[in-house]
């Protein structure tokens, strides 16, 4: 238990920042300049603060603390692609990757330790649930990635343009937290990422997805992955709480919430034999036809014990083909940072298995296991 009793400023959105400082019977440019310095400039230390006084910066050390998580590794793949595992405290750690891509770069943010939901073809729901993360965890994760950029030298030069929360954890399970750190995401005094780019990534809580539409404006992606409610209860269980017919009407919803001529991003993770089908690519137009939306495709990313298979890029194109002569905007997610193990589905952290879930899911498919070959190509990874 942390005996830490002053407040962790990095945790707090602007309205928060303002607040804080007006109990503290100061101003509140004074705010909006401390939360320049920690996320623009990415300093930790109130003794740089050189616009801030004396007297104030003695304050502010005094019931103040700018703490983030801690780096545990980090590894700096050769295409660009960069991961760190962030340790929160003694037990937890978390993944974050980012991807540079031309001009763009997007982080990927992860917003639980673990993840309850338990999808059958995801290395994060097979340790279980740990816990949430705080603000300061979340946003703490791109404050450290921006700071391994070179703030405050690199001045005025964004690097991240691009947030995705699709690391580990199911964000709006975490709701207040994710929020409000999307909210400090997008301030200008931050990281001033645009609303079509931050974007969170559900697997459809209903409840919480009109929430978020009533309380922040952040891009939508929603993780699909099968076209009909009895598969997609088998690949996704809380399908069964939530079942298709709800979720697209909550997809239906945002789109016209906003009436802007944006869409929802629809994510379909292709497991071979299992969802690739041409008749799954048909049915999965007929279902999109309520929504505006366009189509992610992600080619399985194998994990040890995983009991699918890739599909090969033949059956990927073909299955994309069908969705493209469709009229559908269908991307395909290329795989990056293979060299260290930062592709969707992988990021596990260094947690232990409290559930031994995983343990318990290789005995029982183990026998179902069709090529010893797969399971050794994920082991490398
Ligand atoms: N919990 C949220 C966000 C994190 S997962 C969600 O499920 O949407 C980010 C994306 O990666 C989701 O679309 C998820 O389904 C996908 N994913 C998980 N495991 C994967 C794997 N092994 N291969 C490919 N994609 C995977
Ligand atoms: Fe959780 Fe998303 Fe993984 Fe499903 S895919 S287990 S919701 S992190």
């Amino acid at each position: 238990m942390s005996t830490e009793t002053r407040t962790n400023l990095l945790g707090l959105t602007r309205a928060q920042m303002e607040a804080f400082f007006a109990e503290l019977g100061e101003k509140k440019f004074r705010a909006q300049q401390v939360m320049k310095w920690i996320h623009f400039y990415g300093l930790d230390d109130f003794d740089e603060m050189t616009n801030l006084g004396k007297a104030l910066r003695a304050k502010l050390k005094e019931v103040a603390v700018i703490e983030g998580p801690t780096e545990e590794y980090h590894h700096y793949s050769q295409d660009g692609t960069r991961k760190w595992v962030f340790r929160l405290d003694e037990k937890n750690c978390v993944e974050t990757v980012f991807i540079p891509e031309g001009k763009r770069g997007t982080l990927c943010v992860s917003s639980q330790v673990g993840c309850a939901l338990d999808c059958s073809f995801c290395s994060t729901g097979k340790q279980g649930y740990m816990r949430d993360l705080t603000v300061a965890e979340i946003i703490g994760q791109v404050w450290l990635a921006n700071r391994s950029f070179g703030v405050p030298e690199n001045k005025g030069h964004r690097n991240i343009t691009n947030v995705v929360m699709m690391g580990m954890g199911e964000p709006l399970l975490n709701f207040d937290n994710v929020v409000n750190a999307m909210d400090i995401m997008k301030d200008d005094l931050s990281y001033g990422v645009s609303k079509k780019r931050v974007t969170l990534s559900t697997s459809g809580i209903v409840p919480k997805m009109y929430e978020l539409y009533d309380t922040i404006d952040v891009s939508l992606a929603v993780s699909l992955h099968a076209p009909n409610d009895e598969l997609r209860d088998e690949l996704v269980p809380v399908n069964k709480r939530y079942p298709l017919k709800e979720l697209m009407k909550a997809c239906r919803e945002y789109t016209d919430r906003y009436k802007d001529g944006r869409r929802v991003t629809m994510e379909y993770v292709l497991l071979e034999g299992v969802n690739d089908t041409f008749q799954h690519a048909h049915e999965l137009i007929e279902l999109l036809k309520a929504v505006p939306s366009k189509i992610n495709l992600i080619p399985f990313n194998p994990f040890p014990h995983a009991p699918y298979k890739k599909p090969n890029n033949m059956r990927v194109r073909a299955f994309q083909e069908v969705l493209l002569n469709a009229g559908y905007v269908t991307t395909v997610r290329t795989t990056r940072g293979d060299d260290i193990d930062a592709a969707c589905g992988q990021l596990v952290g260094q947690v232990q298995d409290k559930t031994r879930r995983s343990a318990q899911w290789q005995e029982k498919i183990q026998p179902k296991m069709i090529e010893v070959s797969d399971i050794s190509r994920a082991n490398r990874n």
